[in-house]
């Protein structure tokens, strides 16, 4: 079964129209137009979800499951219908396998406790890729050193492509998981996720995907990915902070202990004993964040309604712009050029350190981040400390990678 739920739509975006759907890219900053190209880090937010949160709170907001009145039973009905919404996004078995975290970061944490942790033992190891975000590294150094196991990682090669023949020896019979960004948020590549699932199943090893960067940007299958877990956070897919969805296997959700304990959680409790829930509630404990899953649902929507592969297309079609239009920057490195790339660009200028480009550009009105963004050991890989990055959401366009590369040789007239 493979249901694409995109319209199927070869147009290229409009994007002047898009941008009007966005309330914060039509103010000015620092006396110019606004060129926001940090949506790796949280993306900007469309009316639609806008309107979803507030309706909620305005409307039918009460807490969820429990309230027999009225608005109790919309509450619950707007985030239960959430996974259904999910579940056409990832395209998934079972909305059961759906899991609402507050994030990428939180998904990661719950699968590390509850399913890797119990199976390690002295010497096992995970495997994970030296391109990964601290979050998903630290759960796992969390887990290895309590339980005697080891943390094993594969390379990443000078153009930022993962070394598959690495990463394939590497895998050994005390692999006992694997965990792989999806697309690098410091480099943009697209890894080969299905290759490295078809060579964990050969050999009966789980794997979890960080889908925080691909989710944002290209239509992601769940039934294509071979993985057994696939996260993301709802604020890079155009929804709210706080939210976020972990997708897992339904036979290993059943096995699972659960994350946290307390409310909303159990069957039965008594002072002797308490029966969890089934999945996917047995992880959701306590009051969950409710109209952000409700506007989780609303981004997703929002995204699916546009096309993920019209926003892919659109996204790479303009890092092929931006790449030819920075070559002329003097001193200008670009670090992470494999060929299978995101719309992300992280550089370093001979000048100028990262923090300064940063503040110039700002006075310039684009917003880039600079620093290490949450990989520290890949900044060690390539032997900088920090670098700029600018990527790209279905809003940006041309004009903002002019306006980027103009404030480049600003920064090259100033430190040049
Ligand atoms: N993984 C990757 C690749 C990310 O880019 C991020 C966010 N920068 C995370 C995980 C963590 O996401 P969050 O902070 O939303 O939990």
């Amino acid at each position: 079964m493979s249901v694409e739920p995109d319209p199927v739509n070869a147009e290229p975006l409009d994007v002047q129209q898009l941008r009007g759907d966005f309330p914060v890219l039509q103010q000015p900053m620092n006396g110019h137009r606004l060129a926001f190209l940090d949506s790796a880090a949280s993306a900007q937010k469309p009316q639609a979800v806008i309107d979803a949160e507030r309706g909620c709170y305005e409307r039918y907001y009460a807490n969820i499951h429990r309230g027999v009145y009225q608005l109790s039973q919309q509450s619950t009905q707007a985030y239960e219908g959430v996974r259904e919404i999910v579940r056409q996004f990832l395209n998934a078995d079972s909305e059961r396998e759906v899991v609402f975290v507050r994030g990428a970061t939180e998904a990661i944490n719950l699968v590390a406790q509850s399913f890797v942790r119990p199976m390690l033992g002295p010497g096992d190891e995970v495997l994970i890729t030296g391109m990964e975000h601290h979050a998903n590294i630290v759960p796992w150094q969390m887990i290895t050193e309590v339980t005697g196991a080891r943390l094993v990682v594969a390379p990443v090669l000078d153009d930022g492509q993962l070394d598959m023949d690495a990463l394939r020896e590497r895998i050994s019979d005390r692999t006992r998981f694997i965990s792989v960004v999806h697309v690098s948020n410091t480099l943009g590549t697209i890894n080969p996720v299905e290759a490295i699932t078809a060579l964990a199943r050969e050999r009966g090893i789980p794997v979890l995907v960080d889908g925080a960067q691909s989710a944002p940007h290209m239509t992601v299958d769940m039934q294509a990915l071979g993985a057994d877990f696939y996260c993301f956070s709802a604020h890079k897919t155009y929804g709210p902070s706080g939210a976020g969805v972990l997708w897992g296997r339904l036979e290993h959700l059943e096995a699972m202990p659960p994350y946290q304990g307390g409310g909303d959680m159990i069957r039965t409790v008594t002072f002797e004993k308490t029966e969890y829930a089934e999945p996917p509630q047995r992880f959701e404990a306590g009051t969950p964040n409710i109209a952000g899953v409700i506007a989780l649902g609303a981004g997703l929507e929002y995204m699916m309604g546009i096309g993920r592969n019209r926003i892919l297309d659109h996204e790479v079609g303009l890092l092929e712009y931006a790449n030819e239009a920075i070559k002329e920057i003097n001193g200008l490195r670009v670090i992470g050029t494999a060929p299978d790339k995101a719309g992300v660009i992280s550089f370093v200028m001979d000048h100028a350190h990262p923090h300064d480009i940063g503040t110039i550009l700002d006075m310039e009105g684009v917003a880039v981040r600079a620093g290490h963004h949450c990989t520290q050991p890949l900044m060690q890989r390539f032997g900088v400390p920090a670098t700029v990055r600018a990527s790209f959401g279905l809003y940006n366009d041309r004009a903002d990678v002019d306006q980027l590369v103009a404030g480049l040789r600003k920064v090259n007239e100033l430190f040049g």
